[in-house]
């Protein structure tokens, strides 16, 4: 119990460090899906970047179109690059249905 309360307090402060710093940086991890270090957003973030829900940002990364990366088990985020490559594919099927 004091355990789980502890984790949740440190994601949540992690959370906040993110949106703290917003824009640009935000957090960078390595991602097994690019295979190098990319930068990640939260949910909200990706779905904001996507003008979406964060239903849509779930979905992508279960049809794995998204990458994530699981943090204390409890909270995810999204590589910032999958995001674009998804933006770029969906501009480029406005282009040519
Ligand atoms: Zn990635």
């Amino acid at each position: 119990m004091e355990m789980r309360k502890t984790i949740r307090v440190k994601t949540e402060a992690w959370c906040e460090r993110v949106r703290l710093r917003g824009g640009t940086n935000l957090a960078v991890a390595f991602c097994d899906g690019c295979g190098k270090a990319v930068r990640f957003v939260t949910p909200e973030m990706a779905a904001g970047m996507l003008h979406a829900n964060t239903r849509e940002v779930y979905r992508g990364i279960e049809v794995g179109d998204l990458h994530y990366l699981e943090v204390d088990k409890i909270a995810l985020l999204v590589c910032v690059n999958s995001l674009e490559e998804k933006l770029a594919n969906r501009a480029n099927a406005d282009r040519n249905p």
